[in-house]
Parts: C-alpha cells; sequence; structure tokens
C-alpha cells in the first residue's frame, strides 16, 4: 500500500514538476532578456549616439543624454525581443503537441508540457514588462539624482570660470582675418576634431569627450586646454598658442610704395628685442615669422635689398611681450601693408584692422620729398584718413585718440644733415629753450623739415585731426650698418607708440 501511494506521489510530483519548471524557465527567460537588452543600451553607445549631425562633436553627459536614450531604446527594443522569445516556446509547443501525436506513450507528459509552454510563453510578456518597468524607475532615479548634482557641480564651476574670466580675458582679433574672437575653436589632438565650445557645460564639466576619439579634452585653460590647437572660428587659420593671452596692441604702418616701411619695421623690431632682452618674454608668437624675421635682419646688415611686400591683406608681425613673469603680457600686432594700398581706393576696404589701430607710423621717405616727391606721401595720408573714417569713425567733433608718429626715414643722406643730422640738433637745443632733449629737438626738426618741403598742409590737418603726433627722423635705410646710435633712433617712434598704448612703461 505504501509502495503504492508513493509512486502515486512520485507520479503526481512529475506532472506537477513538468509545467512548473517550463514555466520558471520562461520567468528567467524573461528576466534574462531584460538585463540583457539593458546591457546592450549601455554598452552599445554607438546605437544610442548616431552620426553627429550638431555641429559639437563632443558627448553630452550620460545623465543628460545617453541615460535617457537607454529608457528609448530599451522600450523600443525589449517588446520585440520578448515577442521572438515567446514564439520560440510556442513553437516548441507544437512540436512537443507533434510527439504526443505521433507517440501516445508519451501523451500525458506532453501534455503537461504543452501547458506549461504556453503558460511560460505567455508569462515572459508580464514579467518582462514588470522587471522593465522596475529597472527604467530605478535608472530614471538615479539619473535625476546624477543629473542635479552635475547641475551644482556646473553651477559652482561657472561661477568661478566667470571671474576667472573677467580676470583673464583679453579682447583679441584674428591676425588672419580680423575678425574679433571670442571663443577659439579647439582642436582634438588625437583626430583633429573642432571642438566650438570646449567650456563647462552639459557636454562636460571638466572635459569633453570627443565624440569620433573618445578623448577627453580639458575645458578649462588651467587643465590644459591652453595646451590644445586653436582656430580662428571665422577663417579657421590656425592660432599660435600665444595669440588672445595678453591685451593685444595694434599698430599700423602707413607709407607710399618705397617709403621704407619694411625696413623701417625690421630693424625697429630688432632693435626693440635688443633693448628688452632682458624681459621675462619678448618674441614672436610665431615661428615662421621669426625665421622670416631673422632673414630680413640679415638681409639688411648684408646690404642687401629686402623683398617687398605683397600682400594686399596684411597679416600683422605678432610679438608676445612680457617685462616680467609677474608683469601683464601684450600682444604687439605691427601690420605692414603694401604701398599700392594707400594710392589704390579697391585695396581700402579690406584693412579692417583699422577698427582696432592704437597707433599709426607713416613712414615718409626723406630722400623721395627733398626731390619733390610730396604727392605719393600726401596720397598716402589722405588714404589713412579715409581708412580711420571708415573703420575708426569721427568722434563727435573730438579728434582721434590714435597716435601717429611720422617718421621721416633714409635721414642719413649727407645733404640731409644740415637739417635733420645730429649737428642741427644740438644748435637746435642751444638757440631754442623748448628743446630741451634730443628727442624734442629731433620732434622740432623733423616737422619744420616735412613743411619746408611741402608738407605743412598735412602737419597741420594731422594735428588737427590727431590728438597725439609726434614727428621722427631716422636713418634706417637698407644696407646700413647697424650702430647704437642708429638702433636707438630706429626704435624711437615704435617705443613711443607703444608707451602711448601703455605697451611698455613711459
Ligand atoms: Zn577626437
Ligand atoms: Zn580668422
Amino acid at each position: 500500500m505504501e509502495r503504492f501511494l508513493f509512486i502515486i506521489e512520485c507520479i503526481a510530483a512529475v506532472l506537477v514538476a513538468v509545467p512548473f519548471l517550463i514555466v520558471v524557465g520562461g520567468v528567467c527567460r524573461a528576466l534574462m532578456l531584460v538585463i540583457w537588452t539593458f546591457y546592450d543600451a549601455l554598452v552599445e553607445e554607438e546605437a544610442l549616439y548616431p552620426v553627429p549631425i550638431v555641429v559639437e562633436p563632443a558627448r553630452k553627459m550620460f545623465a543628460f543624454d545617453g541615460g535617457w536614450r537607454v529608457i528609448g531604446y530599451v522600450t523600443q527594443l525589449l517588446p520585440a525581443r520578448v515577442h521572438e522569445s515567446a514564439l520560440n516556446w510556442l513553437e516548441a509547443y507544437e512540436t512537443v503537441q507533434y510527439a504526443a501525436w505521433s507517440r501516445p506513450w508519451l501523451a500525458p507528459f506532453a501534455w503537461l508540457a504543452m501547458l506549461g509552454l504556453q503558460i511560460a510563453a505567455r508569462i515572459q510578456y508580464v514579467i518582462a514588462a514588470l522587471a522593465a518597468l522596475l529597472f527604467v524607475a530605478i535608472h530614471a532615479l538615479i539619473l535625476t539624482v546624477w543629473a542635479f548634482a552635475l547641475l551644482l557641480a556646473l553651477g559652482l564651476v561657472l561661477p568661478l570660470r566667470f571671474c576667472w574670466n573677467v580676470l583673464h580675458y583679453y579682447f583679441f582679433p584674428c591676425p588672419y582675418c580680423y575678425q574679433p574672437i571670442a571663443r577659439p575653436v579647439h582642436v582634438c589632438p588625437t583626430c583633429r576634431a573642432k571642438h566650438t565650445r570646449l567650456r563647462p557645460d552639459l557636454y562636460g564639466i571638466l572635459t569633453h569627450r570627443c565624440r569620433s576619439c573618445r578623448h577627453l579634452l580639458p575645458t578649462l585653460d588651467m587643465l590644459g586646454r591652453k595646451r590644445l590647437g586653436r582656430l580662428c572660428p571665422s577663417c579657421e587659420h590656425s592660432l599660435s598658442g600665444a595669440i588672445g593671452r595678453g591685451a593685444s596692441v595694434h599698430i599700423a604702418l602707413v607709407g607710399a610704395s618705397a617709403a621704407g616701411k619694411t625696413s623701417y619695421i625690421v630693424q625697429a623690431m630688432g632693435a626693440l628685442s635688443e633693448k628688452y632682452r632682458e624681459w621675462y618674454r619678448l618674441g614672436f608668437t610665431d615661428q615662421e615669422q621669426e625665421k622670416h624675421f631673422k632673414q630680413a635682419i640679415d638681409q639688411l646688415r648684408h646690404g642687401r635689398a629686402m623683398a617687398t611686400v605683397t600682400t594686399t591683406v596684411p597679416v600683422p608681425y605678432v610679438l608676445h611681450m612680457q617685462p616680467s613673469r609677474l608683469s601683464a603680457s601684450r600682444l604687439i600686432y605691427l601690420y605692414d601693408p603694401i604701398g599700392k594700398t594707400f594710392t589704390n581706393s579697391e585695396y581700402m576696404s579690406r584693412q579692417e584692422y583699422y577698427r582696432y589701430t592704437h597707433g599709426v607710423l607713416l613712414c615718409i621717405d626723406a630722400s623721395a620729398l627733398v626731390s619733390g616727391g610730396e604727392l605719393p606721401v600726401m596720397q598716402a595720408y589722405e588714404h589713412m584718413m579715409e581708412l580711420f573714417e571708415i573703420f575708426a569713425g569721427l568722434r563727435g567733433g573730438r579728434r582721434y585718440r590714435q597716435a601717429i608718429a611720422v617718421v621721416v626715414t633714409k635721414a642719413n643722406q649727407p645733404q640731409l644733415s644740415d637739417e635733420l643730422g645730429s649737428a642741427a640738433r644740438m644748435t637746435l637745443m642751444q638757440q631754442d629753450a623748448s628743446a630741451i632733449s634730443q628727442g624734442e629737438a629731433m620732434h622740432q626738426l623733423a616737422r619744420a623739415f616735412l613743411c619746408a618741403h611741402g608738407l605743412d598742409n598735412v602737419a597741420r590737418d594731422l594735428e588737427s585731426h590727431f590728438e597725439h603726433v609726434r614727428y621722427f627722423s631716422c636713418e634706417a635705410l637698407e644696407g646700413s650698418t647697424e650702430k647704437d646710435g642708429v638702433a636707438l633712433s630706429v626704435l624711437e617712434p615704435l617705443e613711443w607708440l607703444l608707451a602711448h598704448a601703455r605697451a611698455i612703461p613711459r
């Protein structure tokens, strides 16, 4: 009897276990599908971040973008996966049904298995829906808390960054297209992607992750952003590291063709770097320019003629100056346009740097003037005034605040020594009490020289339009040997302009 009962119990256990185990299998399959789909959503980021259509090649922070897309991805993919799985279980049901029909002795077990398979196929939908709901709720909660924490951190970083910018931001235009640059484009060092908004924001607080190469780019200069390559957002020309890292001072050269502008500025820059060589920083921001400058100086020293400037849109020489480690640094932009700019109106509109100009070096060739060449000087002067009117604008009857250094170049001709030479200066200092220094005597002599050679109108007009005008004569000449006296007289006009723009101490 006991044995009979045991057999009955065993048969009952098997009868219950067959459908029960199949249903448990269905539940496990549903849970597995949910976990698998979530895992895919989290790991397969490429599926969540399709080909970028936005300009910024960075990934937004997970809590603000990818994290929420996970939910969309799961809700899109999970029903299809569960449905496919349920169909597989129903296929198994049909196979078992066929087995029961072909082998009648299997029928009792087969019917139980079929019952289990039917329940398991349908229960997968319910279990997957419940589990997904739970996962999504927990995921959304974590994302919300995470996003709030990030916003709080961003709220702390942004005011600090603002204060830093107030202290360290310098207005600067692009040396190549003259457009003001508010935010340069940063270049990813790995894939060269152009990041237009590399700063703390929803793409990342301290770093942005490059979308294509996953490189982490710092968002603040103090974290290493300043070591990244930069481009001008307007013309996409590469900007050297020093540009924008100091207040910029813009000085334009004006003069007719062959007035000696380029040889003057090259010698003046040479004298400047010689005089201030003790400074913490004094050099070109661009290595190519430095090379070009050294070649030009070499040519002048060996008495060879310098190559004339050919560009109508001058790329300025940019000098980075910083007297000591703790003092503010300055970037001096020196624009040397082609002489034709001042005789041909079609080049006028391209001289947009006049918007920023702090000072002008007006070069006048003394030897040409003596032989009756005042017309090109007057043309150059008139075009300069037009440029000021177009780009700087008249200021309600007030004089322009930009400083004008009028430089009489090539003044070392023997026939000019009576008018501009050092002996004439000494004589003036002895005779006239107002000529209290060599510089003052030079100012008076150079002005008198211009007036004596038909430029008295220009001198008067200049003084009525500009608050600060000073006259210089200098012996800069192609092929001249550089003596201390020469170098100093070359430097004086540039030094006066730089001091006026507070780029060097007065
Ligand atoms: Zn990259
Ligand atoms: Zn540019």
